[in-house]
Protein backbone atom coordinates (compact mmCIF):
# COMPACT_ATOMS: atom_id res chain seq x y z
CA UNK A 1 0.00 0.00 0.00
CA UNK A 2 1.66 3.40 -1.17
CA UNK A 3 2.38 5.78 1.83
CA UNK A 4 0.51 8.63 0.71
CA UNK A 5 -2.44 6.08 1.01
CA UNK A 6 -1.72 4.83 4.63
CA UNK A 7 -0.86 8.16 6.26
CA UNK A 8 -3.77 9.94 5.65
CA UNK A 9 -7.36 9.85 6.10
CA UNK A 10 -9.65 8.41 3.67
CA UNK A 11 -12.56 10.17 2.67
CA UNK A 12 -15.64 8.58 0.70
CA UNK A 13 -15.46 10.26 -2.98
CA UNK A 14 -17.17 8.30 -5.19
CA UNK A 15 -15.46 5.74 -7.39
CA UNK A 16 -12.34 7.24 -9.78
CA UNK A 17 -14.38 6.61 -13.08
CA UNK A 18 -16.80 9.55 -12.03
CA UNK A 19 -14.43 11.47 -10.54
CA UNK A 20 -11.75 12.08 -13.39
CA UNK A 21 -13.64 14.63 -15.72
CA UNK A 22 -14.32 16.90 -13.05
CA UNK A 23 -10.93 16.64 -11.79
CA UNK A 24 -8.85 17.15 -15.04
CA UNK A 25 -11.59 20.48 -15.84
CA UNK A 26 -11.21 22.07 -12.47
CA UNK A 27 -6.67 21.78 -12.46
CA UNK A 28 -7.00 22.53 -16.39
CA UNK A 29 -8.83 26.42 -15.07
CA UNK A 30 -6.89 26.59 -12.17
CA UNK A 31 -3.82 26.06 -13.91
CA UNK A 32 -4.53 27.41 -17.53
CA UNK A 33 -0.44 28.20 -17.72
CA UNK A 34 0.32 24.28 -16.66
CA UNK A 35 2.54 23.59 -19.83
CA UNK A 36 6.22 21.47 -20.62
CA UNK A 37 8.70 24.06 -18.69
CA UNK A 38 11.80 23.22 -21.08
CA UNK A 39 12.86 26.21 -23.41
CA UNK A 40 12.51 24.19 -27.88
CA UNK A 41 12.09 25.36 -30.45
CA UNK A 42 12.04 22.24 -32.74
CA UNK A 43 11.73 18.34 -32.18
CA UNK A 44 15.43 18.17 -32.15
CA UNK A 45 15.81 20.54 -29.29
CA UNK A 46 12.93 19.23 -27.84
CA UNK A 47 14.55 15.55 -27.35
CA UNK A 48 17.75 16.96 -26.46
CA UNK A 49 15.85 18.84 -23.68
CA UNK A 50 14.48 15.91 -22.42
CA UNK A 51 17.55 13.69 -22.77
CA UNK A 52 19.54 16.54 -20.58
CA UNK A 53 16.43 16.94 -17.91
CA UNK A 54 17.30 13.73 -16.27
CA UNK A 55 17.98 13.91 -12.59
CA UNK A 56 18.06 17.86 -12.81
CA UNK A 57 15.54 20.35 -13.11
CA UNK A 58 14.04 22.39 -16.20
CA UNK A 59 15.44 25.88 -15.01
CA UNK A 60 19.33 23.85 -15.16
CA UNK A 61 18.37 22.84 -18.75
CA UNK A 62 16.95 25.62 -20.10
CA UNK A 63 20.12 27.82 -18.69
CA UNK A 64 22.30 24.96 -20.51
CA UNK A 65 20.66 25.03 -23.81
CA UNK A 66 20.43 28.71 -24.26
CA UNK A 67 24.13 28.38 -25.07
CA UNK A 68 24.28 24.72 -26.22
CA UNK A 69 21.16 25.35 -29.40
CA UNK A 70 23.52 28.56 -30.48
CA UNK A 71 26.33 25.54 -31.41
CA UNK A 72 24.72 22.81 -32.27
CA UNK A 73 21.46 22.44 -34.60
CA UNK A 74 21.79 19.49 -36.32
CA UNK A 75 22.47 15.73 -35.09
CA UNK A 76 25.61 15.77 -37.11
CA UNK A 77 26.81 18.91 -34.67
CA UNK A 78 26.79 16.42 -32.41
CA UNK A 79 28.98 14.74 -34.02
CA UNK A 80 31.33 16.51 -35.14
CA UNK A 81 33.16 17.48 -31.86
CA UNK A 82 35.02 15.22 -29.54
CA UNK A 83 33.15 13.38 -26.97
CA UNK A 84 34.91 15.50 -24.65
CA UNK A 85 33.68 19.32 -26.06
CA UNK A 86 29.86 17.49 -26.24
CA UNK A 87 30.74 16.80 -22.17
CA UNK A 88 32.36 19.93 -21.52
CA UNK A 89 29.20 21.99 -22.72
CA UNK A 90 26.98 19.95 -20.98
CA UNK A 91 29.13 19.57 -18.22
CA UNK A 92 26.31 21.74 -15.77
CA UNK A 93 23.10 19.01 -16.37
CA UNK A 94 25.14 16.75 -14.60
CA UNK A 95 25.57 12.78 -15.20
CA UNK A 96 27.49 14.80 -18.49
CA UNK A 97 29.58 11.41 -19.63
CA UNK A 98 26.16 9.26 -20.09
CA UNK A 99 24.48 11.98 -21.10
CA UNK A 100 26.86 13.12 -23.70
CA UNK A 101 27.38 8.96 -24.92
CA UNK A 102 23.04 9.00 -25.21
CA UNK A 103 23.21 11.86 -27.36
CA UNK A 104 25.83 10.91 -29.64
CA UNK A 105 24.36 7.63 -29.81
CA UNK A 106 21.13 9.22 -30.26
CA UNK A 107 22.18 11.46 -33.03
CA UNK A 108 23.51 8.29 -35.13
CA UNK A 109 20.86 6.73 -35.08
CA UNK A 110 18.80 9.45 -36.10
CA UNK A 111 21.29 9.68 -39.50
CA UNK A 112 21.31 6.53 -39.99
CA UNK A 113 17.53 5.60 -39.42
CA UNK A 114 15.32 8.47 -39.22
CA UNK A 115 16.78 10.79 -41.94
CA UNK A 116 17.98 13.07 -39.27
CA UNK A 117 14.73 14.23 -38.01
CA UNK A 118 13.23 13.08 -34.81
CA UNK A 119 10.34 9.93 -34.98
CA UNK A 120 6.93 10.31 -33.53
CA UNK A 121 6.50 6.85 -32.02
CA UNK A 122 7.08 5.67 -28.80
CA UNK A 123 8.20 2.28 -30.59
CA UNK A 124 10.56 4.19 -32.47
CA UNK A 125 12.12 7.05 -29.83
CA UNK A 126 12.62 4.11 -26.95
CA UNK A 127 15.06 2.60 -29.95
CA UNK A 128 17.16 5.78 -29.83
CA UNK A 129 19.71 5.18 -26.83
CA UNK A 130 19.55 6.49 -23.48
CA UNK A 131 15.44 7.09 -24.29
CA UNK A 132 13.28 5.69 -21.70
CA UNK A 133 9.75 5.03 -21.65
CA UNK A 134 9.52 8.35 -19.73
CA UNK A 135 11.49 10.84 -21.94
CA UNK A 136 10.02 8.94 -25.23
CA UNK A 137 6.48 9.45 -23.28
CA UNK A 138 7.25 13.29 -23.27
CA UNK A 139 8.74 13.64 -27.03
CA UNK A 140 5.83 12.45 -28.35
CA UNK A 141 2.71 14.24 -26.27
CA UNK A 142 5.22 17.54 -27.36
CA UNK A 143 4.81 16.59 -30.68
CA UNK A 144 0.99 16.09 -30.62
CA UNK A 145 1.02 12.63 -30.50
CA UNK A 146 0.65 11.45 -27.32
CA UNK A 147 0.76 7.36 -26.82
CA UNK A 148 1.31 7.06 -23.26
CA UNK A 149 0.69 9.20 -19.99
CA UNK A 150 4.08 10.53 -18.46
CA UNK A 151 4.59 9.80 -14.75
CA UNK A 152 7.33 11.74 -12.78
CA UNK A 153 7.52 12.38 -9.28
CA UNK A 154 4.36 14.66 -9.22
CA UNK A 155 2.07 12.23 -11.29
CA UNK A 156 3.33 9.49 -9.10
CA UNK A 157 2.21 11.45 -5.49
CA UNK A 158 -0.95 12.46 -7.04
CA UNK A 159 -2.01 9.99 -8.72
CA UNK A 160 -2.03 7.56 -5.68
CA UNK A 161 -3.44 10.58 -3.26
CA UNK A 162 -6.42 11.27 -5.29
CA UNK A 163 -7.14 7.16 -5.76
CA UNK A 164 -6.45 7.22 -9.14
CA UNK A 165 -4.26 4.15 -8.44
CA UNK A 166 -2.68 1.83 -5.60
CA UNK A 167 0.30 1.07 -7.90
CA UNK A 168 3.59 2.21 -6.80
CA UNK A 169 5.67 1.14 -10.18
CA UNK A 170 5.32 3.87 -12.90
CA UNK A 171 5.05 1.76 -15.34
CA UNK A 172 1.73 0.17 -13.77
CA UNK A 173 0.63 3.77 -12.78
CA UNK A 174 1.07 4.73 -16.29
CA UNK A 175 -1.37 1.70 -17.34
CA UNK A 176 -3.82 2.63 -14.65
CA UNK A 177 -4.28 6.36 -15.76
CA UNK A 178 -4.38 5.32 -19.73
CA UNK A 179 -7.32 3.38 -18.51
CA UNK A 180 -8.46 5.80 -16.41
CA UNK A 181 -7.46 9.68 -18.17
CA UNK A 182 -9.40 10.16 -21.81
CA UNK A 183 -6.93 9.94 -24.22
CA UNK A 184 -7.50 13.42 -25.77
CA UNK A 185 -5.83 14.33 -22.50
CA UNK A 186 -3.02 12.05 -22.09
CA UNK A 187 -0.91 15.18 -22.98
CA UNK A 188 -2.29 17.64 -20.68
CA UNK A 189 -3.16 15.44 -17.64
CA UNK A 190 0.52 15.14 -16.43
CA UNK A 191 1.16 19.06 -16.96
CA UNK A 192 -1.80 19.37 -14.83
CA UNK A 193 -0.79 16.63 -11.90
CA UNK A 194 2.85 18.66 -12.19
CA UNK A 195 1.88 22.25 -11.67
CA UNK A 196 -0.62 21.22 -9.54
CA UNK A 197 2.30 19.02 -7.12
CA UNK A 198 4.08 22.09 -7.26
CA UNK A 199 1.73 24.81 -6.57
CA UNK A 200 -0.29 22.92 -4.32
CA UNK A 201 -0.31 19.43 -3.66
CA UNK A 202 3.29 19.57 -1.99
CA UNK A 203 4.78 16.58 -1.27
CA UNK A 204 5.25 17.10 2.22
CA UNK A 205 2.85 19.47 2.88
CA UNK A 206 -0.70 19.32 1.17
CA UNK A 207 -2.73 22.75 1.33
CA UNK A 208 -5.91 20.86 0.77
CA UNK A 209 -7.61 23.85 2.40
CA UNK A 210 -6.87 25.86 -0.99
CA UNK A 211 -7.28 22.99 -3.18
CA UNK A 212 -10.04 23.04 -6.02
CA UNK A 213 -10.27 19.25 -6.07
CA UNK A 214 -10.77 18.65 -2.40
CA UNK A 215 -14.01 16.98 -2.60
CA UNK A 216 -13.17 14.81 -4.78
CA UNK A 217 -10.06 13.74 -3.38
CA UNK A 218 -9.63 10.83 -0.40
CA UNK A 219 -6.53 12.11 1.04
CA UNK A 220 -8.06 15.62 1.82
CA UNK A 221 -7.70 16.83 5.24
CA UNK A 222 -10.51 19.25 4.73
S1 LIG B 1 -3.87 19.15 -1.95
FE1 LIG B 1 -5.68 18.47 -3.05
S2 LIG B 1 -5.02 16.73 -4.25
FE2 LIG B 1 -3.47 17.08 -2.68
S3 LIG B 1 -4.06 15.72 -0.95
FE3 LIG B 1 -4.96 17.75 -0.58
S4 LIG B 1 -7.02 17.64 -1.46
FE4 LIG B 1 -5.84 15.93 -2.31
Amino acid sequence: MPRSYVAEARKHVGPKRARIRPIIERLAIEHQDAAIALAFRSPLELLVSVMLSAQTTDVNVNRVTATLFEKYHAPEDYLAVTPEELERDIYATGFFRQKARSLRGTMRMLIEEFDGEVPATLEELVRLPGVARKTANVVAAELGRAQGVVVDTHVRRLSQRLGLTKQEDPVKIERDLMKLVPREDWARFPHLLIWHGRRVCDARRPACERCVVSDLCPSSRV
